[in-house]
């Protein structure tokens, strides 16, 4: 029987934590843990993700502040901004909500920014963090992720991990995060010979490619436990037909927007293979946001020391 390794009740129970933890918190310093969130231009799809990270601190009692700035902001200004950030002992927390408009130097601002308060864990010093195990930040999702499993009761240490894709932001912090966790890790990307094969190594699988349906049955093995990172718009209706496995619900959605979103994984044809699977949507994407809430929550923790000293 398929385990379906939902988020939602993780997400939940990790806010809730968190909102405990912010209580704490505000009782020693006398102020709530903030997070400040900077966005640059107006795209749509950004707003709405600086919109839900800002109130889901609210929700957690945390101070979520957000710094909405014209696209033709300056780096000069944006910089200003952060070092005002870094100075400011309300916030534990700076999110700079990427893709940044062309003109603006993204890795370099990201650089500027403190490494205390680098609650994404972007900043090349919480990357060398990870790898060195040391306390540091943890890029969200993947962070998630391994709590989730964890959270499932999913039991890390000796499986044969591999992960498909090799970003900053998914697949290499995700490796070392398994490393850290006592799994051996495969590393795969474009370029990787006879991926399916590799796969199907896989006790625990895990997708952060951005290719709808890529990974089918023939790089499952029997019993691996799969995780769909990707989130995929697909407008073609005999794919999304295909990849929804003909879910009514979900193709009267297709209907009404045009597209459904699927992962990375061909879900109808690899679940009945895995012994556990998470959904796209809602298996990952809850807890991308959670974990945020959590990083700034360790984040004020450490500034009033109320955080044991731990990797
Ligand atoms: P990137 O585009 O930065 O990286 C994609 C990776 O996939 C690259 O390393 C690339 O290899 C690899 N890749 C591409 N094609 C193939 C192929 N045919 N075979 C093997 N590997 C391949 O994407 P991200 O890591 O940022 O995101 C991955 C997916 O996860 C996206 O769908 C994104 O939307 C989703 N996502 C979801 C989040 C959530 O909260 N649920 C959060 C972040 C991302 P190479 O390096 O060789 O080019």
């Amino acid at each position: 029987m398929t385990r379906l390794l939902e988020a939602k009740g993780v997400a939940a129970e990790i806010r809730s934590e968190v909102a405990r933890g912010a209580a704490e918190v505000a009782a020693v310093a006398g102020r709530p843990p903030g997070l400040a969130a900077v966005l640059v231009g107006d795209d749509p799809a950004s707003r709405v993700y600086v919109g839900s990270k800002t109130r889901a601190c609210v929700e957690a009692g945390l101070a979520g502040l957000s710094h909405l700035l014209p696209a033709a902001t300056t780096a000069d200004e944006l910089r200003a901004l952060i070092e005002q950030l870094n100075a400011d002992p309300k916030i534990d927390g700076i999110l700079v909500q990427l893709p940044l408009p062309a003109h603006l130097p993204t890795r370099e601002l990201l650089e500027r920014m403190s490494p205390e308060k680098d609650v994404d864990g972007f900043h090349p010093v919480n990357v060398g963090r990870l790898w060195n195990d040391e306390a540091g930040f943890v890029p969200c999702t993947p962070a998630g992720i391994v709590e989730s499993l964890r959270r499932h009761g999913i039991s890390l240490a000796g499986m044969n991990a591999v992960v498909v894709g090799r970003s900053t932001i998914v697949g290499k912090p995700m490796a070392g995060l398994l490393l850290r966790e006592n799994c051996t890790v495969t590393i795969a990307h474009s370029k990787t010979r006879d991926l399916a094969a590799i796969c199907r190594q896989a006790d625990l699988l895990i997708a952060a490619v951005g290719r709808p349906g890529m990974i089918g049955a023939e790089h499952v093995k029997e019993g691996a436990v799969v995780v769909d990172v990707g989130i995929n718009r697909v407008e073609n209706r005999k794919l999304a037909e295909r990849l929804v496995g003909g879910d009514a619900k979900r193709m009267g959605a297709f209907a009404e927007k045009g597209y459904v979103l699927v992962g990375d994984v061909d879900f109808p044809a690899v679940a009945p293979k895995s012994s556990a699977i998470t959904p796209v949507p809602g298996g990952v994407g809850p807890l991308t946001v959670a974990m945020l809430l959590a990083n700034t929550l360790t984040s004020a923790r450490r500034r009033f020391g109320l955080e044991p000293a731990r990797k």
